[in-house]
């Protein structure tokens, strides 16, 4: 149930990030990852070493190429130019954002990603537009702002950089914080505008794959470039909400089922069927391993008719290569019921509890 909220990093890419950090500014509030230390930044070279980042609300918050910010930046006028990529500030009382009290979303002027809301926002009387929350803290990053002999908090755009400009701990309730901004950082939509697409949530789609024990199965997941979210739970039997207890009584039908939601623009369905049969042995039946029971039965639940086609096509390609010549596909094929998340404690267990993990991991190289 881990959010991939930080980049995996490149030992090179993270030594440049640190150099970068160390003479210029040091990210704050950045939660390390797996491999990732305290205190780096994460930072992407080209684009295939990016692994997709997405925030609680479910927007693509991917960090930008440096060429994709240029060509963006590129279409700014010269004042916008000057606050957002050179980290600018315009004169209090000026901007045409401080008194709009129309509802409505705040976008990034550069890349749209929405950075507050309307319901945030409050008359600081500073001459600039104040906001106590952002939208979603994912969205906005801070920085240590150490220019013109101060030390700020500057707060930028998390996925393309731009500067929006600093945040002080003189706010209101309830988090007693001011974000300042520029008026020239932000576009306004006002509440039932639509949105352009690159200020849209990604539209994710749902998979469901029993193959054994679910801790490793939904570790593995959780990994794959475009997953948004893996959960262990029980599905396609016959009682409601189960325990862990009372599926491993092997009465209740419940095969344990990773839910995995993902990013179709990222990653396809077909992928993600190639992952699975690498992580476990579609041909036991009933089994997985030292597991045994119809608990651990192999079974790929579909939530639609396309990946229902998808996934029959797909055994049928793989019982044809030689690593099933002579041994039968046993993985059970049905449109997913109802999935029971499985108790808090078997969530991320592989993560949670350091055991590792003896499955094969589906997205090496
Ligand atoms: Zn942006």
């Amino acid at each position: 149930m881990i959010r991939p909220a930080a980049l995996v990093l490149t030992a090179g890419g993270a030594l440049a990030a640190m150099a970068l950090a160390a003479a210029t500014r040091i990210a704050l509030h950045q939660n390390p990852r797996p491999g990732q230390e305290a205190g780096e930044v994460p930072t992407q070279t080209s684009s295939d070493q990016i692994q997709p980042r997405y925030s609680k609300s479910a927007y693509d918050i991917t960090p930008l190429s440096k060429e994709r910010i240029a060509q963006l930046a590129a279409a700014l006028d010269p004042e916008t130019y000057r606050i957002t990529q050179k980290a600018g500030t315009e004169p209090p009382g000026c901007g045409t954002l401080l008194d709009n009290k129309k509802e409505g979303m705040y976008v990034c002027v550069v890349c749209g990603l929405p950075l507050f809301s309307s319901e945030h926002k409050f008359d600081s009387g500073t001459g600039w537009p104040s906001f106590h929350s952002p939208f979603d803290p994912d969205h906005v990053a801070e920085v240590e702002d150490r220019s013109y002999g101060m030390v700020r908090t500057e707060i930028e755009c998390a996925r393309c950089t731009a500067h929006l400009g600093h945040v002080f701990d003189d706010g209101p309730k309830p988090t007693g914080r001011r974000h300042c901004l520029n008026s020239a950082s932000l576009k306004f939509f006002e509440k039932g505008e639509t949105l352009p697409p690159e200020s849209r949530p990604v539209e994710t789609e749902t998979a469901y794959f029993a193959g054994g024990c679910f801790w490793g199965i939904e570790h593995y997941f959780q990994q794959g470039p475009g997953v948004i979210d893996a959960v262990s739970g029980y599905m396609q039997g016959h009682v409601e909400q189960p325990t862990y207890k009372d599926v491993c009584g092997d009465e209740t039908g419940h095969a344990e089922t990773v839910k995995v939601v993902f990013d179709p623009k990222r990653i396809s369905y077909r992928r993600l069927l190639e992952a699975f049969f690498v992580m476990h042995d579609p041909t036991q039946l009933n089994r997985q391993g030292p597991d045994v029971g119809d608990q651990y039965r192999s079974g790929i639940y579909f939530t639609s008719d396309k990946q229902a086609e998808e996934a029959r096509a797909f055994i049928r390609q793989q019982q044809e290569t030689s690593r099933f010549r002579g041994r039968k596909i046993v993985t059970e094929l049905e449109r997913a019921e109802t999935f029971w998340p499985a108790e808090e404690y078997h969530q991320d267990y592989v993560v949670k509890t350091g055991r590792p993990c003896h499955i094969a991991d589906p997205w090496k190289k």
